[in-house]
């Protein structure tokens, strides 16, 4: 009795003195061909950097380390861990590859959902028709994972603008997060399209579509842009015909730097509240350029730089960039925010070093009205190196996220002016609104990508009148005597004609 006595004063102790730690989950969805198949490129580095194995067993040398990678696995009863994530497509293909993929052991197959028949690469058809039932599926199931969850701390997506399905029922998922979890954040990778990877005509009409639903339903965009990771693998990289899986491992070592700071505990993390606050100075202005460095093909080893000056001074060069800006102008096309996010042994010294040494020469310019602009995060494991990786293993690496002015760019010039050409036309528009679209859609996208440029626009001309009012300040004095002589000027030449 005495035994039983002190097993449950000890029990009850436990209940009221020692609480567990609240968990704060991501939760992921993949949504159409590119959000499923990047994703599976993510999953695998997830894997390799936590020591899960392709069955979801932790292995026995990790067991005891940090455990801040449960923000994106949940942890079965049995010991296995299950990535927190939805695939979802409207036609049965890339949800069969899963299955039957090296890591179909890891889903949860209740999670990996898909419909017979596809978005043909119709926006509306993702969004209205063929869309709309999959959609109360897919929010069934979120509505599981938020209730195994203690609280969530954001919602990532991943998926293309360019089709139908990633960017239809992606662009309805958002609605409907925002609408049932307004206080979540929600984070998007969003594959932009490339003429040299273009899979469709219409992807001009899809991507405006869907660019218009991210202003109002992402916190944060990463734009990433086919053209330049195709670039980036061609050039940089060496691969003359680069394929979505070379793209896709780009994309997960890039995503991976950005997330582990919140997949392991760091002296420097960012969560994703951080990322919002620091990143977004105006609610729609928040789509992010990302760049990396080092990138060298596996062939050149001994290039891999190993000083943090030249992986930070890298990571600014265009070419390194995961968008591709026509004529890029570090002048004229401003930084409003940047994140740095190192991994590998670098210490807090060197990575401010790195950064006042890249203000103090001009490498960045700064919006006038935004002087700090940085935010550092510093995380000691280094990315995982692949065996079907093309880059080079690296110990340290650095990954910046920056919000750049120039990204309007890519909305004006790559899209909507493609847009305009066939909308003048009205060529396809048929098929649109066959599947239940409003013609006037079309022109309230066009017109909100205007609007889109225009606020890009207003955050730089402000900075010019910021400009010409410290260049007005610092100049008081010198304006103050020109206009003394000028008046002494005029003054004499007036006394001179009253006299002649
Ligand atoms: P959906 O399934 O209807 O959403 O159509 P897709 O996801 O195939 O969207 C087509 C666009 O995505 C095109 O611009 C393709 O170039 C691009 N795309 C398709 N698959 C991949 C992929 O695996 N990786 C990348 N980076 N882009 C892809």
């Amino acid at each position: 009795f005495p035994f039983f006595f002190v097993q449950i004063i000890s029990s009850l102790f436990d209940q009221i003195f020692i609480t567990r730690k609240e968990m704060r989950e991501v939760l992921t969805i993949e949504v159409g061909q590119a959000g499923i198949q990047m994703g599976n490129a993510i999953w695998e580095q997830y894997c390799a950097e936590h020591g899960i194995d392709r069955t979801g067993q932790r292995k026995e040398a990790n067991k005891n380390r940090d455990t801040s990678f449960k923000v994106f696995f949940e942890e079965t009863e049995s010991g296995q861990f299950v990535p927190r994530n939805i695939a979802v497509d409207l036609e049965p293909s890339v949800i069969d590859d899963v299955k039957n993929g090296p890591f179909a052991s890891i889903f949860h197959p209740e999670y990996l959902l898909n419909g017979k028949e596809d978005a043909a690469n119709n926006f509306a058809r993702g969004h209205y028709s063929v869309g709309k039932p999959m959609l109360d599926r897919v929010m069934d199931k979120m509505r599981k994972l938020v209730e195994r969850s203690d609280n969530v701390m954001g919602f990532q997506m991943a998926h293309s603008v360019g089709g139908g399905t990633g960017s239809g029922l992606g662009a309805s998922i958002l609605e409907r997060l925002t609408v049932d979890y307004r206080k979540i954040p929600k984070l998007g990778f969003e594959v932009y399209p490339s003429p040299n990877l273009s899979t469709c005509v219409v992807e001009p009409y899809n991507a405006l579509l869907a660019t218009h639903s991210l202003l109002e339903n992402t916190d944060v965009s990463f734009v990433l842009d086919n053209e330049a990771l195709y670039g980036i693998c061609q050039k940089q990289l060496r691969i003359q015909k680069p394929d979505f899986d070379n793209l896709n491992r780009l994309i997960a070592k890039v995503i991976s730097s950005v997330t582990a700071s919140i997949r392991f505990s760091g002296e420097l993390s960012v969560d994703v509240a951080d990322f919002l606050t620091n990143l977004v100075p105006f609610p729609r202005l928040h789509f992010m350029t990302t760049g990396m460095s080092p990138i060298i093909p596996k062939m050149n080893v001994s290039m891999i730089p190993v000083d943090v000056h030249k992986i930070t001074d890298d990571c600014f060069k265009p070419q390194n960039w995961f968008v591709k800006f026509t004529e890029f102008d570090p002048d004229e096309d401003r930084y409003m925010a940047i994140s740095l996010s190192y991994r590998g042994n670098i210490q807090p010294r060197d990575s401010s070093n790195a950064i006042q040494w890249l203000k103090d020469n001009n490498k960045i310019r700064l919006v006038e009205w935004c002087p700090t602009g940085f935010k550092v995060g510093l995380n000691d494991v280094p990315a995982a190196t692949l065996e079907s990786d093309d880059i080079a293993a690296f110990d340290k690496n650095a990954v910046m996220i920056a919000n750049n002015t120039a990204i309007s760019r890519v909305f004006t010039k790559r899209i909507a002016q493609k847009f305009d050409l066939m909308y003048s036309q009205r060529a396809f528009v048929h098929w649109f609104v066959g599947e239940g679209m409003e013609e006037g859609e079309f022109a309230e996208a066009r017109e909100d990508l205007d609007c889109l440029s225009q606020e890009y626009l207003d955050t730089c001309s402000s900075c010019y009148s910021h400009f010409f009012f410290f260049f007005y300040k610092q100049n008081i004095v010198v304006v103050c005597a020109v206009m003394f002589v000028l008046t002494k000027c005029f003054d004499f030449f007036f006394e001179l004609e009253i006299r002649s």
